[in-house]
């Protein structure tokens, strides 16, 4: 398919409620959209960088100029025969996986709707529906109870929970006893050192699913300590940014579950791929996100239909971040899961009205 025109949009969303975590806090998104066309057909993707450099260090502002001086010209114009191809054309673009996963979609959704298949089949998925779970932000306890108790009441399969130094089994000496049976786990986005390995064995009392990403965002050598020294499961979620970080983290035993995210890992292609390594190991794998809208979100449910994503993650319906998200139907959960469109492409429309009255900035390519 030769790519005609490419639009990049900048798109703020308002969060419903305001997320907390460790380092930094949000009530806004600017997420970038990406419409690529050819010939008839069009396909959507979504570059969910975070608007500051808190994550991995990629964001909002930096994934634009990548979309917009590299990865946007290296496929304008160009034939391609399948995804692969096109996201071959820039294929020497080092890092930036967020801006490469969001023009990476674009063309999944574009073949797909081309091919009248959609994108979940296309990546081998074969999973129905999707397990769900929430992520929580950090808030007052009796809050975090109340809304601990809805999402359970709603059918969510597990909880997931943000934690820091000093902030970790005091949480949990609290809610235990008030949820004994909810499938907790704990996220300490690397606000934790090795020497802190007691205070992470004393999580180990709580029956927790795992703790995600407990040491350095760039570390794989520390978490195999850990993960030696503690019995909760390890899962990496920063740490494993590529195939080749994710064999690396295998060969060390760094961890026992893994989170995987396109963006962080620069698109479904690359994310597959890390999941049939860790299938191959049989680590099972998880589907986590970053408040994606809802094009991003129907990326993450394809590529959580594949067979190893045996636990719940952290998609869920976008009614819980959003008054309103940006595609039709909207993406919703129904007692904790969430079905697999077999519609071509994403599964899901854009509605453009609704990205036009959000838009901030746009760029038009050919
Ligand atoms: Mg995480």
């Amino acid at each position: 398919m030769k790519i005609d025109q490419i639009d990049i949009y900048e798109v703020r969303m308002r969060l419903k409620v305001r997320f907390q975590a460790s380092t930094h806090a949000a009530d806004e998104l600017r997420h970038i959209l990406i419409r690529v066309r050819s010939g008839d057909f069009t396909g959507w993707g979504e570059c969910s960088a975070p608007n500051d450099p808190y994550y991995l260090g990629e964001t909002a502002d930096s994934s634009w100029h990548m979309l917009e001086s590299f990865l946007a010209p290296a496929v304008l114009g160009k034939d391609f025969a399948d995804v692969a191809a096109f996201a071959a054309a820039y294929d020497h673009v080092k890092g930036n996986t967020f801006a490469r996963a969001g023009i990476e979609t674009a063309a999944w959704d574009l073949f797909g709707r081309a091919r009248g298949v959609s994108v979940a089949s296309m990546l081998g998925g074969t999973r129905k529906e999707i397990l769900s779970g929430v992520s929580l932000g950090m808030e007052p306890i009796d809050a975090l109870c109340d809304r601990i108790a809805q999402h359970v009441a709603e059918g969510y399969r597990r909880v997931k929970l943000k934690i820091s130094p000093g902030k970790d089994a005091s949480l949990f000496d609290k809610l235990r006893p008030r949820f004994p049976d909810v499938a907790f786990m704990a996220d300490a986005n690397s606000t934790y050192t090795l020497a802190d390995t007691e205070a992470l064995r004393r999580l180990d009392a709580y029956g927790l699913m795992m703790i995600e990403q407990p040491l350095a965002w760039d570390d794989l050598i520390d978490h195999a300590k850990l993960q030696k020294a503690i019995k909760t499961p390890v899962c990496l979620d920063e740490s494993v940014k590529s195939e080749v970080q994710c064999r690396n983290a295998l060969e060390l035993e760094s961890f026992r579950v893994l989170n995987v995210k396109a963006g962080r890992i620069g698109g479904l292609l690359e994310a597959k791929r890390v999941h049939d390594l860790c299938a191959a190991a049989g680590i099972p794998v998880w589907c986590g996100g970053m408040h994606d809208y809802g094009v991003g979100r129907a990326a993450n449910v394809a590529l959580a239909s594949l067979p190893g994503f045996s636990l719940p993650g952290d998609v869920s319906g976008s009614d819980k971040y959003f008054e309103e998200d940006l595609v039709d139907p909207p993406i919703l959960a129904k007692n904790g899961a969430i079905e697999v469109p077999e519609r071509p492409g994403l599964g899901f429309d854009v509605v453009e009205e609704r990205v036009a009255k959000r838009t901030s900035r746009t760029r038009r390519f050919g």
